[in-house]
């Protein structure tokens, strides 16, 4: 009988096994309904960002980004953690001054980031329009790293520490009794446990339920698309080329684009999205509601060919702040979800964080509980505005 069952292998689930493990916990199981890192994690591209608007996110990232430049020494594998920064950009007087008090914010935290003016930006992303554009917000430390290679690293440090992870084995209820935790009954057989940890991302509302718990958490489709082949061939697309092109997001539409090897990588937010768990790529986003916006910006894509698309699922929560830490009122059951499209960054901290609140053992920063579930009673928490 494991002491902890966490539910879910995504980045989260593997990173809590390894933290839990590292802190010399290894009677730890991994309940996996797929493979190891097919959820959010696998369709996420990687972004790794420091600037938020609340202090609590500011934290975890900036803690997160110490781990990722470590990742190799830690797990043994690499994360491919490029630092190339990511660059921020205000196209209205009330998103510059948001943007003033974030990097204000950040910086009396000890983030490096600054305010630019439309001429640095040119600078840093050539072939960018910007018409439009006030400012923009550059952290040179933010960047991105290859999800599979996280969640592999984790996962794989937390096997050789003597976590056990069981693919295809889906969780269908979890036992109570008098408000604590006994276990779980999965497709494979019961597992009990005093210790349930919800690391089942966008799905963790319908764990939740398992449990009679209402979590607030929206699964939203998001798209990444990728071009064909540009920087081998062609004139450099005026400088786009160059190797240490920033993220570039425009925070008032969410579209972002990066170059991932000799393609370009590109997204955005759709405002008229409904909630679900569709996966399938809609195209007609691409064609009618994206396209227009991303040639806008960057007049370079509208001669390009498209490679392929893939969508995933944020989960959002109200104040798209993350749900950490125990139920109040169900001794043993824990949650680790909603990160509102910033789980991948957030995996070293979160999973040291829960690690530590599930030992008992004191942990930082001393206000996590502020993001407890129970928060949505009381709405005691910050909204966190930089979300893409
Ligand atoms: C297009 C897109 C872009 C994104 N961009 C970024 C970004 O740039 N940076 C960033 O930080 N984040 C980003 N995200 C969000 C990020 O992918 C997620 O926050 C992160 O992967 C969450 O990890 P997780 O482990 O919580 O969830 P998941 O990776 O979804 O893992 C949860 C696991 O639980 C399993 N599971 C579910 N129910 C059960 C059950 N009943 N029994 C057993 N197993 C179960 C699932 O199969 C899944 O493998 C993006 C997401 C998308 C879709």
């Amino acid at each position: 009988m494991p002491e902890i069952i966490i539910v879910g292998a995504g980045v989260v689930g593997a990173s809590i096994a390894y933290h839990l493990a590292k802190l010399g916990c290894r009677d730890v199981a991994v309940l996996e309904k797929n493979y190891i890192g097919s959820g959010s994690t696998e369709k996420c591209p990687g972004g790794i960002r420091q600037q938020f608007s609340t202090a609590t996110n500011i934290e975890l990232s900036m803690e997160s980004v110490k781990f990722f430049e470590h990742f190799e020494d830690e797990t043994g594998h690499t994360a491919d953690f490029r630092q190339h920064g990511y660059l921020i950009l205000a196209t209205s007087e009330k998103e510059l001054e948001n943007s003033r008090e974030n990097v204000d914010l950040q910086q009396k935290m000890g983030l490096e980031v600054y305010l630019l003016s439309p001429q640095e930006i040119i600078e840093l992303a050539p072939g960018l329009n910007v018409n439009h554009v006030l400012g923009a917000t550059f952290c040179p430390s933010d960047g991105y790293a290859d999800p599979y290679s996280v969640v592999s690293g984790f996962a794989s440090a937390a096997k050789r520490l003597g976590v056990k992870i069981y693919e295809e084995t889906e969780v269908t209820s979890i036992e109570l009794r008098n408000y604590k935790v006994k276990g779980v009954l999965t497709t494979e057989g019961r597992y009990e446990a005093p210790i349930v940890v919800n690391a089942a991302g966008s799905y963790a509302g319908i764990v939740g339920r398992m449990a009679g718990l209402d979590i607030p958490i929206q699964p939203i489709r998001r798209h990444v698309f990728v071009t064909e082949p540009l920087f081998n061939h062609s004139n450099g697309l005026g400088g786009l080329n160059r190797p240490n092109l920033p993220m570039v997001v425009d925070s008032h539409n969410g579209f972002w684009f990066r170059r991932e090897g000799a393609c370009l990588i590109f997204g955005m937010r759709n405002p008229d999205e409904p909630e679900g768990f569709s996966t399938l790529v809609d195209w007609d986003f691409l064609a009618e509601t994206l396209a227009q916006v991303a040639c806008q910006r960057l007049p370079y894509l509208c001669d390009v060919g498209i490679a392929r698309g893939q969508a995933g699922l944020h989960s959002d929560t109200p104040d798209y702040m993350a749900i950490l830490g125990e139920t109040p009122e169900i001794s043993g059951l824990y949650h680790a979800c909603g990160f509102s499209g910033h789980g991948f960054m957030h995996s070293p901290a979160v999973g040291r964080l829960m690690a530590t609140l599930i030992l008992g053992r004191e942990t930082t920063p001393s206000n996590i509980w502020s993001l407890r579930l129970d928060r949505f009673r009381h709405q005691l928490q910050p909204r966190e505005s930089m979300f893409i």
